[in-house]
Protein backbone atom coordinates (compact mmCIF):
# COMPACT_ATOMS: atom_id res chain seq x y z
CA UNK A 1 0.00 0.00 0.00
CA UNK A 2 1.64 3.40 -0.84
CA UNK A 3 -0.34 5.48 1.41
CA UNK A 4 1.65 4.22 4.38
CA UNK A 5 5.35 5.29 2.91
CA UNK A 6 3.87 8.02 1.65
CA UNK A 7 2.72 9.02 5.27
CA UNK A 8 5.72 8.32 6.59
CA UNK A 9 7.80 10.42 4.80
CA UNK A 10 5.60 13.23 5.05
CA UNK A 11 6.33 12.72 8.94
CA UNK A 12 10.00 12.54 8.68
CA UNK A 13 9.83 15.97 6.30
CA UNK A 14 7.19 17.36 8.82
CA UNK A 15 10.10 16.75 11.62
CA UNK A 16 13.16 17.88 10.01
CA UNK A 17 11.21 20.84 8.90
CA UNK A 18 10.63 21.56 12.38
CA UNK A 19 14.00 20.68 13.87
CA UNK A 20 15.76 23.45 10.93
CA UNK A 21 13.19 26.02 12.08
CA UNK A 22 14.07 25.21 15.52
CA UNK A 23 17.57 25.91 14.78
CA UNK A 24 16.99 28.52 13.15
CA UNK A 25 19.14 27.73 10.13
CA UNK A 26 18.13 30.56 7.38
CA UNK A 27 19.16 29.14 3.99
CA UNK A 28 18.75 32.23 1.40
CA UNK A 29 17.56 30.86 -1.70
CA UNK A 30 18.24 33.89 -3.36
CA UNK A 31 13.92 34.26 -3.23
CA UNK A 32 11.85 36.37 -1.34
CA UNK A 33 12.00 35.21 2.37
CA UNK A 34 12.21 31.72 1.45
CA UNK A 35 13.46 29.58 4.18
CA UNK A 36 13.72 26.00 4.12
CA UNK A 37 12.11 25.82 8.79
CA UNK A 38 8.95 24.75 8.55
CA UNK A 39 6.90 27.09 11.19
CA UNK A 40 6.41 24.69 14.59
CA UNK A 41 2.29 25.28 14.57
CA UNK A 42 2.61 24.04 10.78
CA UNK A 43 5.27 20.94 11.28
CA UNK A 44 3.31 19.50 14.28
CA UNK A 45 0.09 19.99 11.99
CA UNK A 46 1.64 17.88 9.70
CA UNK A 47 3.51 15.47 12.27
CA UNK A 48 -0.43 15.28 13.28
CA UNK A 49 -1.82 14.78 10.07
CA UNK A 50 0.58 12.03 8.75
CA UNK A 51 -0.65 10.04 12.05
CA UNK A 52 -3.96 10.63 10.81
CA UNK A 53 -3.46 9.31 7.53
CA UNK A 54 -1.61 6.57 8.92
CA UNK A 55 -4.58 5.43 10.97
CA UNK A 56 -6.85 6.17 8.13
CA UNK A 57 -9.37 3.41 7.54
CA UNK A 58 -12.42 4.05 5.44
CA UNK A 59 -16.10 2.82 6.47
CA UNK A 60 -14.82 2.16 10.18
CA UNK A 61 -15.84 4.27 12.68
CA UNK A 62 -13.00 5.76 15.22
CA UNK A 63 -13.73 8.46 17.58
CA UNK A 64 -10.79 9.01 18.42
CA UNK A 65 -9.81 9.24 15.17
CA UNK A 66 -12.00 11.83 14.30
CA UNK A 67 -11.15 13.74 17.05
CA UNK A 68 -7.87 14.26 16.44
CA UNK A 69 -8.60 15.63 12.77
CA UNK A 70 -11.59 17.75 14.32
CA UNK A 71 -8.70 19.13 16.85
CA UNK A 72 -5.93 19.57 13.33
CA UNK A 73 -8.97 21.28 11.83
CA UNK A 74 -9.45 23.54 15.09
CA UNK A 75 -5.41 24.72 15.41
CA UNK A 76 -5.18 25.32 11.99
CA UNK A 77 -7.88 27.81 11.85
CA UNK A 78 -7.94 28.37 15.20
CA UNK A 79 -4.26 30.20 15.32
CA UNK A 80 -4.65 31.56 12.46
CA UNK A 81 -8.23 33.43 13.52
CA UNK A 82 -8.52 33.13 16.60
CA UNK A 83 -5.32 33.63 18.85
CA UNK A 84 -4.88 37.14 20.04
CA UNK A 85 -2.00 39.68 18.56
CA UNK A 86 -0.65 39.26 22.55
CA UNK A 87 -0.20 35.64 22.23
CA UNK A 88 1.14 35.72 18.15
CA UNK A 89 4.13 38.74 20.00
CA UNK A 90 4.58 36.02 22.36
CA UNK A 91 5.14 33.07 19.65
CA UNK A 92 6.93 35.85 17.49
CA UNK A 93 10.25 34.39 17.12
CA UNK A 94 9.46 30.80 16.61
CA UNK A 95 8.94 31.63 13.10
CA UNK A 96 11.99 32.47 10.27
CA UNK A 97 9.88 35.65 9.22
CA UNK A 98 8.42 37.77 12.01
CA UNK A 99 4.97 36.69 12.16
CA UNK A 100 3.76 34.02 14.12
CA UNK A 101 0.63 33.19 12.17
CA UNK A 102 0.71 30.24 9.65
CA UNK A 103 0.61 31.55 5.72
CA UNK A 104 -2.80 31.82 4.19
CA UNK A 105 -1.70 28.98 1.64
CA UNK A 106 -0.39 26.53 4.54
CA UNK A 107 -3.42 27.09 6.38
CA UNK A 108 -5.81 26.87 3.30
CA UNK A 109 -3.85 23.36 2.01
CA UNK A 110 -3.99 21.85 5.88
CA UNK A 111 -8.03 22.37 5.77
CA UNK A 112 -8.38 21.09 2.25
CA UNK A 113 -6.73 17.95 3.27
CA UNK A 114 -8.23 17.30 7.08
CA UNK A 115 -11.59 18.69 5.68
CA UNK A 116 -10.79 15.74 2.48
CA UNK A 117 -9.94 12.90 5.47
CA UNK A 118 -13.30 13.87 7.07
CA UNK A 119 -15.28 13.64 4.10
CA UNK A 120 -14.29 9.99 2.91
CA UNK A 121 -16.44 7.53 2.70
CA UNK A 122 -19.28 10.52 3.10
CA UNK A 123 -18.85 12.99 0.87
CA UNK A 124 -16.65 11.57 -2.11
CA UNK A 125 -17.42 14.11 -4.34
CA UNK A 126 -17.02 17.22 -1.68
CA UNK A 127 -14.06 15.35 -0.22
CA UNK A 128 -12.02 14.23 -3.74
CA UNK A 129 -12.99 18.45 -4.53
CA UNK A 130 -10.87 19.21 -1.38
CA UNK A 131 -7.90 16.57 -2.15
CA UNK A 132 -7.67 18.38 -5.67
CA UNK A 133 -7.89 21.74 -4.45
CA UNK A 134 -4.60 20.60 -2.35
CA UNK A 135 -2.67 19.43 -5.11
CA UNK A 136 -3.37 22.72 -7.06
CA UNK A 137 -2.07 24.66 -4.42
CA UNK A 138 0.82 22.06 -4.09
CA UNK A 139 1.38 23.23 -7.71
CA UNK A 140 0.67 26.65 -7.14
CA UNK A 141 3.67 27.06 -4.66
CA UNK A 142 5.89 24.71 -6.41
CA UNK A 143 5.85 27.22 -9.41
CA UNK A 144 5.97 30.40 -7.17
CA UNK A 145 9.23 28.45 -5.33
CA UNK A 146 10.60 27.42 -8.97
CA UNK A 147 9.97 30.24 -11.04
CA UNK A 148 10.92 33.01 -7.70
CA UNK A 149 7.60 34.78 -7.91
CA UNK A 150 5.35 34.90 -4.87
CA UNK A 151 1.78 36.52 -5.41
CA UNK A 152 0.75 35.75 -1.46
CA UNK A 153 1.91 37.85 1.16
CA UNK A 154 3.49 34.29 2.75
CA UNK A 155 4.35 31.37 0.98
CA UNK A 156 4.90 27.71 1.64
CA UNK A 157 8.48 27.50 2.99
CA UNK A 158 10.48 24.63 1.16
CA UNK A 159 10.70 22.54 3.41
CA UNK A 160 6.61 22.88 4.62
CA UNK A 161 6.21 21.99 0.54
CA UNK A 162 8.58 18.84 0.51
CA UNK A 163 6.44 17.48 3.58
CA UNK A 164 3.11 18.39 2.27
CA UNK A 165 3.62 16.69 -1.22
CA UNK A 166 3.33 13.46 0.04
CA UNK A 167 0.98 13.58 2.72
CA UNK A 168 -1.51 15.03 -0.25
CA UNK A 169 -0.46 12.36 -2.83
CA UNK A 170 -1.15 10.01 0.77
CA UNK A 171 -4.78 11.63 0.88
CA UNK A 172 -5.74 11.08 -2.80
CA UNK A 173 -4.95 7.31 -2.26
CA UNK A 174 -8.19 7.56 -0.12
CA UNK A 175 -9.87 8.24 -3.25
CA UNK A 176 -8.16 6.15 -5.88
CA UNK A 177 -11.37 4.05 -6.30
CA UNK A 178 -13.20 7.23 -7.80
CA UNK A 179 -13.59 7.26 -11.17
CA UNK A 180 -11.88 10.34 -12.12
CA UNK A 181 -8.69 8.52 -10.06
CA UNK A 182 -8.86 5.83 -11.62
CA UNK A 183 -8.26 6.90 -14.75
CA UNK A 184 -4.39 7.91 -13.71
CA UNK A 185 -4.12 4.35 -12.29
CA UNK A 186 -5.97 1.86 -14.80
CA UNK A 187 -2.90 0.21 -16.91
CA UNK A 188 -5.41 0.05 -20.43
CA UNK A 189 -4.33 2.63 -23.50
CA UNK A 190 -6.70 5.46 -21.21
CA UNK A 191 -4.72 5.05 -18.29
CA UNK A 192 -1.08 5.58 -20.16
CA UNK A 193 -3.31 8.14 -22.30
CA UNK A 194 -3.82 10.48 -19.22
CA UNK A 195 -0.50 10.03 -17.28
CA UNK A 196 0.97 10.94 -20.45
CA UNK A 197 -1.48 14.37 -21.28
CA UNK A 198 -1.71 15.13 -17.39
CA UNK A 199 2.51 15.22 -16.81
CA UNK A 200 2.43 17.16 -20.25
CA UNK A 201 0.06 19.38 -19.32
CA UNK A 202 1.92 19.91 -16.24
CA UNK A 203 4.88 19.78 -17.39
CA UNK A 204 4.96 22.30 -20.41
CA UNK A 205 3.15 25.45 -18.85
CA UNK A 206 5.68 25.12 -16.40
CA UNK A 207 9.00 24.87 -18.12
CA UNK A 208 7.45 27.76 -20.62
CA UNK A 209 7.24 29.54 -17.05
CA UNK A 210 11.14 29.05 -16.56
CA UNK A 211 12.36 30.56 -19.50
CA UNK A 212 9.68 33.14 -19.01
CA UNK A 213 11.10 33.77 -15.53
CA UNK A 214 14.44 32.49 -15.21
CA UNK A 215 16.10 32.52 -18.88
CA UNK A 216 13.98 35.46 -20.34
CA UNK A 217 14.42 37.09 -16.67
CA UNK A 218 11.09 38.95 -17.05
CA UNK A 219 11.33 41.19 -14.00
CA UNK A 220 9.75 39.53 -10.50
CA UNK A 221 6.68 40.70 -9.52
CA UNK A 222 6.16 42.74 -12.30
CA UNK A 223 4.40 39.97 -14.86
CA UNK A 224 2.63 37.70 -11.65
CA UNK A 225 -0.16 37.30 -13.85
CA UNK A 226 1.78 35.44 -16.46
CA UNK A 227 2.19 32.71 -13.63
CA UNK A 228 -1.51 33.18 -12.94
CA UNK A 229 -2.46 32.07 -16.14
CA UNK A 230 0.42 29.70 -15.97
CA UNK A 231 -1.58 27.98 -13.31
CA UNK A 232 -4.97 28.43 -14.71
CA UNK A 233 -3.27 27.26 -18.19
CA UNK A 234 -2.34 23.84 -16.33
CA UNK A 235 -5.60 23.41 -13.99
CA UNK A 236 -7.76 23.73 -17.43
CA UNK A 237 -5.43 21.36 -19.79
CA UNK A 238 -5.94 19.00 -16.65
CA UNK A 239 -9.10 19.33 -16.80
CA UNK A 240 -9.91 18.71 -20.36
CA UNK A 241 -7.09 15.89 -19.89
CA UNK A 242 -9.79 14.18 -17.14
CA UNK A 243 -12.86 15.07 -19.00
CA UNK A 244 -11.72 13.41 -21.95
CA UNK A 245 -10.33 10.26 -20.33
CA UNK A 246 -13.49 10.23 -18.56
CA UNK A 247 -15.72 10.33 -21.59
CA UNK A 248 -13.32 8.05 -23.75
CA UNK A 249 -13.80 5.84 -20.53
CA UNK A 250 -17.45 5.86 -20.40
CA UNK A 251 -17.73 5.08 -23.81
CA UNK A 252 -15.42 2.36 -23.79
CA UNK A 253 -17.16 0.65 -20.67
CA UNK A 254 -20.33 0.91 -22.88
CA UNK A 255 -19.05 -0.61 -25.87
CA UNK A 256 -17.52 -3.25 -23.34
CA UNK A 257 -20.97 -3.70 -21.48
CA UNK A 258 -22.88 -4.38 -25.07
CA UNK A 259 -19.92 -6.70 -26.55
CA UNK A 260 -20.18 -8.79 -23.22
CA UNK A 261 -24.53 -8.57 -23.83
CA UNK A 262 -24.27 -9.60 -27.35
CA UNK A 263 -21.57 -12.57 -26.79
CA UNK A 264 -24.30 -13.50 -24.35
CA UNK A 265 -26.87 -12.97 -26.91
CA UNK A 266 -25.01 -15.27 -29.01
CA UNK A 267 -24.82 -17.88 -27.11
CA UNK A 268 -28.35 -18.09 -25.08
CA UNK A 269 -31.75 -19.05 -26.01
CA UNK A 270 -34.01 -15.89 -25.83
CA UNK A 271 -36.88 -17.94 -24.91
CA UNK A 272 -35.71 -20.10 -22.10
CA UNK A 273 -32.51 -18.66 -20.94
CA UNK A 274 -29.96 -21.33 -21.44
CA UNK A 275 -27.54 -21.77 -23.53
CA UNK A 276 -28.49 -21.89 -27.51
CA UNK A 277 -27.30 -24.46 -30.01
CA UNK A 278 -24.07 -22.36 -30.93
CA UNK A 279 -23.39 -22.13 -26.96
CA UNK A 280 -23.89 -25.87 -26.29
CA UNK A 281 -21.71 -26.48 -29.22
CA UNK A 282 -19.14 -24.71 -28.33
CA UNK A 283 -18.60 -25.69 -24.53
CA UNK A 284 -18.71 -29.49 -25.92
CA UNK A 285 -16.08 -28.51 -28.54
CA UNK A 286 -14.12 -27.19 -25.23
CA UNK A 287 -14.90 -29.85 -23.11
CA UNK A 288 -13.69 -32.62 -26.20
CA UNK A 289 -10.43 -30.51 -26.39
CA UNK A 290 -9.70 -31.17 -22.32
CA UNK A 291 -11.10 -34.83 -22.43
CA UNK A 292 -8.35 -35.28 -25.13
CA UNK A 293 -5.91 -33.53 -22.77
CA UNK A 294 -6.81 -34.52 -18.97
CA UNK A 295 -9.25 -37.69 -20.27
CA UNK A 296 -11.78 -36.11 -17.52
CA UNK A 297 -15.33 -38.06 -19.14
CA UNK A 298 -17.99 -36.38 -20.18
CA UNK A 299 -21.62 -37.46 -19.70
CA UNK A 300 -23.94 -36.21 -22.89
CA UNK A 301 -27.52 -36.43 -22.97
CA UNK A 302 -30.14 -36.03 -25.27
CA UNK A 303 -33.42 -35.08 -23.62
CA UNK A 304 -36.70 -34.60 -25.91
CA UNK A 305 -40.10 -33.72 -25.02
CA UNK A 306 -42.75 -36.23 -25.54
CA UNK A 307 -45.02 -35.71 -28.02
CA UNK A 308 -44.77 -31.89 -27.84
CA UNK A 309 -46.25 -31.17 -31.21
CA UNK A 310 -49.72 -32.90 -29.41
CA UNK A 311 -49.20 -30.01 -26.75
CA UNK A 312 -48.77 -27.10 -29.14
CA UNK A 313 -51.97 -28.54 -31.37
CA UNK A 314 -54.17 -29.02 -28.20
CA UNK A 315 -53.09 -25.84 -26.05
CA UNK A 316 -51.37 -23.62 -28.24
CA UNK A 317 -48.18 -22.33 -28.88
CA UNK A 318 -48.19 -20.23 -26.11
CA UNK A 319 -48.40 -23.17 -23.32
CA UNK A 320 -45.80 -24.71 -25.34
CA UNK A 321 -43.56 -22.45 -24.90
CA UNK A 322 -44.27 -22.44 -20.99
CA UNK A 323 -43.39 -25.91 -21.24
CA UNK A 324 -40.13 -25.19 -22.35
CA UNK A 325 -39.63 -22.53 -19.41
CA UNK A 326 -40.65 -24.85 -16.99
CA UNK A 327 -38.56 -27.46 -17.94
CA UNK A 328 -35.45 -25.79 -18.30
CA UNK A 329 -36.54 -24.31 -14.62
CA UNK A 330 -36.91 -28.18 -13.33
CA UNK A 331 -33.58 -28.89 -14.72
CA UNK A 332 -31.33 -26.43 -13.06
CA UNK A 333 -31.27 -28.12 -9.58
CA UNK A 334 -29.94 -31.05 -11.19
CA UNK A 335 -27.11 -29.08 -13.09
CA UNK A 336 -24.66 -28.29 -11.23
CA UNK A 337 -21.99 -24.87 -12.10
CA UNK A 338 -19.49 -26.98 -14.37
CA UNK A 339 -22.29 -28.55 -16.61
CA UNK A 340 -24.23 -27.14 -19.47
CA UNK A 341 -27.86 -27.35 -20.31
CA UNK A 342 -28.67 -26.43 -23.56
CA UNK A 343 -31.42 -25.87 -26.34
CA UNK A 344 -30.06 -28.31 -28.67
CA UNK A 345 -33.34 -27.92 -31.34
CA UNK A 346 -37.17 -26.86 -30.62
CA UNK A 347 -37.85 -28.74 -28.39
CA UNK A 348 -34.94 -31.13 -27.35
CA UNK A 349 -31.91 -30.13 -25.19
CA UNK A 350 -28.46 -31.18 -24.85
CA UNK A 351 -26.98 -31.66 -20.86
CA UNK A 352 -23.44 -32.07 -20.38
CA UNK A 353 -22.38 -33.56 -16.97
CA UNK A 354 -18.72 -32.86 -16.05
CA UNK A 355 -16.90 -35.84 -15.38
CA UNK A 356 -19.91 -38.15 -15.38
CA UNK A 357 -19.66 -42.07 -16.71
CA UNK A 358 -22.76 -43.40 -18.16
CA UNK A 359 -23.74 -44.80 -14.97
CA UNK A 360 -23.75 -41.05 -13.51
CA UNK A 361 -25.27 -39.29 -16.44
CA UNK A 362 -28.01 -42.06 -16.27
CA UNK A 363 -28.74 -41.18 -12.86
CA UNK A 364 -29.00 -37.87 -13.32
CA UNK A 365 -31.41 -38.34 -16.08
CA UNK A 366 -33.76 -40.25 -14.20
CA UNK A 367 -34.06 -37.52 -11.49
CA UNK A 368 -34.49 -35.10 -14.36
CA UNK A 369 -37.32 -37.64 -15.65
CA UNK A 370 -39.19 -38.12 -12.48
CA UNK A 371 -39.02 -34.68 -11.69
CA UNK A 372 -40.45 -33.03 -14.80
CA UNK A 373 -43.27 -35.45 -13.96
CA UNK A 374 -44.06 -33.31 -11.22
CA UNK A 375 -43.49 -30.17 -13.49
CA UNK A 376 -45.76 -27.05 -12.89
CA UNK A 377 -46.44 -23.96 -14.73
CA UNK A 378 -44.36 -20.67 -14.47
CA UNK A 379 -47.66 -19.36 -12.46
CA UNK A 380 -47.48 -22.35 -10.13
CA UNK A 381 -50.19 -24.29 -11.47
CA UNK A 382 -50.33 -27.94 -12.87
CA UNK A 383 -50.16 -27.79 -16.61
CA UNK A 384 -53.58 -28.44 -18.34
CA UNK A 385 -51.56 -32.01 -20.07
CA UNK A 386 -49.03 -34.26 -18.76
CA UNK A 387 -45.20 -33.53 -19.62
CA UNK A 388 -42.97 -36.20 -19.97
CA UNK A 389 -39.84 -36.42 -21.83
CA UNK A 390 -37.42 -39.27 -23.27
CA UNK A 391 -33.38 -39.41 -22.72
CA UNK A 392 -30.74 -40.59 -24.68
CA UNK A 393 -27.02 -41.19 -23.04
CA UNK A 394 -23.42 -41.36 -24.04
CA UNK A 395 -20.21 -40.28 -22.81
CA UNK A 396 -16.95 -38.92 -24.71
CA UNK A 397 -14.46 -41.92 -26.11
CA UNK A 398 -11.10 -42.37 -26.40
CA UNK A 399 -11.91 -44.06 -29.72
CA UNK A 400 -14.05 -40.71 -31.15
CA UNK A 401 -12.69 -38.57 -33.30
CA UNK A 402 -14.93 -35.54 -32.53
CA UNK A 403 -18.01 -34.87 -30.55
CA UNK A 404 -20.12 -35.65 -33.37
CA UNK A 405 -19.75 -39.58 -32.44
CA UNK A 406 -20.98 -39.22 -28.70
CA UNK A 407 -23.43 -36.75 -29.55
CA UNK A 408 -25.09 -40.04 -33.09
CA UNK A 409 -24.81 -42.12 -29.68
CA UNK A 410 -27.07 -40.12 -27.52
CA UNK A 411 -29.53 -39.21 -30.73
CA UNK A 412 -29.43 -43.71 -31.41
CA UNK A 413 -30.08 -43.95 -27.36
CA UNK A 414 -32.97 -40.97 -27.66
CA UNK A 415 -34.61 -42.22 -31.14
CA UNK A 416 -34.47 -46.28 -28.56
CA UNK A 417 -36.38 -43.84 -25.60
CA UNK A 418 -38.67 -43.00 -28.06
CA UNK A 419 -39.56 -46.51 -29.84
CA UNK A 420 -39.48 -47.95 -26.69
CA UNK A 421 -42.69 -46.08 -25.17
CA UNK A 422 -41.13 -42.76 -24.10
CA UNK A 423 -40.90 -41.30 -20.65
CA UNK A 424 -37.72 -43.05 -20.52
CA UNK A 425 -33.74 -43.35 -20.04
CA UNK A 426 -31.42 -45.13 -22.62
CA UNK A 427 -28.02 -45.21 -22.70
CA UNK A 428 -25.60 -46.12 -25.92
CA UNK A 429 -21.98 -47.11 -23.87
CA UNK A 430 -19.70 -48.01 -26.51
CA UNK A 431 -20.10 -49.64 -29.86
CA UNK A 432 -19.59 -53.44 -28.27
CA UNK A 433 -22.26 -53.12 -26.12
CA UNK A 434 -25.08 -50.76 -28.45
CA UNK A 435 -27.50 -49.03 -26.45
CA UNK A 436 -29.32 -50.30 -23.42
CA UNK A 437 -32.07 -49.38 -21.47
CA UNK A 438 -31.24 -47.83 -17.64
P1 LIG B 1 -41.84 -36.98 -30.11
O1 LIG B 1 -42.37 -37.53 -28.84
O2 LIG B 1 -41.60 -38.02 -31.13
O3 LIG B 1 -40.64 -36.16 -29.89
O4 LIG B 1 -42.97 -36.06 -30.72
P2 LIG B 1 -43.00 -34.51 -30.79
O5 LIG B 1 -44.37 -34.07 -31.12
O6 LIG B 1 -42.43 -33.96 -29.54
O7 LIG B 1 -41.96 -34.23 -31.95
P3 LIG B 1 -42.08 -33.41 -33.28
O8 LIG B 1 -40.67 -33.27 -33.80
O9 LIG B 1 -43.08 -34.03 -34.20
O10 LIG B 1 -42.63 -31.99 -32.88
C1 LIG B 1 -41.83 -31.01 -32.29
C2 LIG B 1 -42.68 -29.78 -32.16
O11 LIG B 1 -42.04 -28.78 -31.41
C3 LIG B 1 -42.99 -29.15 -33.51
C4 LIG B 1 -42.78 -27.68 -33.31
O12 LIG B 1 -43.93 -26.94 -33.68
C5 LIG B 1 -42.58 -27.56 -31.81
N1 LIG B 1 -41.70 -26.48 -31.45
C6 LIG B 1 -40.42 -26.31 -31.84
N2 LIG B 1 -39.93 -25.17 -31.28
C7 LIG B 1 -40.92 -24.61 -30.55
C8 LIG B 1 -41.05 -23.44 -29.74
O13 LIG B 1 -40.12 -22.65 -29.60
N3 LIG B 1 -42.25 -23.21 -29.14
C9 LIG B 1 -43.29 -24.06 -29.27
N4 LIG B 1 -44.40 -23.77 -28.63
N5 LIG B 1 -43.21 -25.15 -30.03
C10 LIG B 1 -42.07 -25.45 -30.67
MG1 LIG C 1 -40.41 -34.37 -29.07
MG1 LIG D 1 -37.73 -33.39 -31.34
Amino acid sequence: MLRTPLAAVSMAAGVSGLLLNLFNVRLSLGSVGATLGTHPVTALMIILLSFEILLFRLGKKRPLWRLLLLISGIVILGWNLFLPDQLHALFSNWSAVADSRMGTDTTLLLGALVLSMLLAGKNNGLGGAFAAFAVFALLFSFMEHSFNVYFLETHLALSTLVALIPACFAVLTIYAHHPVMRLFLIGDAIGARTRFLFGASCFLPWFGGLVIYRIVDAPVRAFPVEAAVLSLIICAMTAIVLYSGRMQEKGDSHRRMLERHMAHVAHHDALTGVLNREGTQSHLNFLWRRFVIEQRSVGVILLDIDYFKKINDSYGHDVGDKVLVSLCQQIRPFIRSDDALGRWGGEEFLILVDGAQIAGATAVCQRIREAILEMHAPDGRPFPCGVTASFGVSVLLETDTGVAASLKRADLALYRAKDCGRDQVQFYENDDQGIVAA
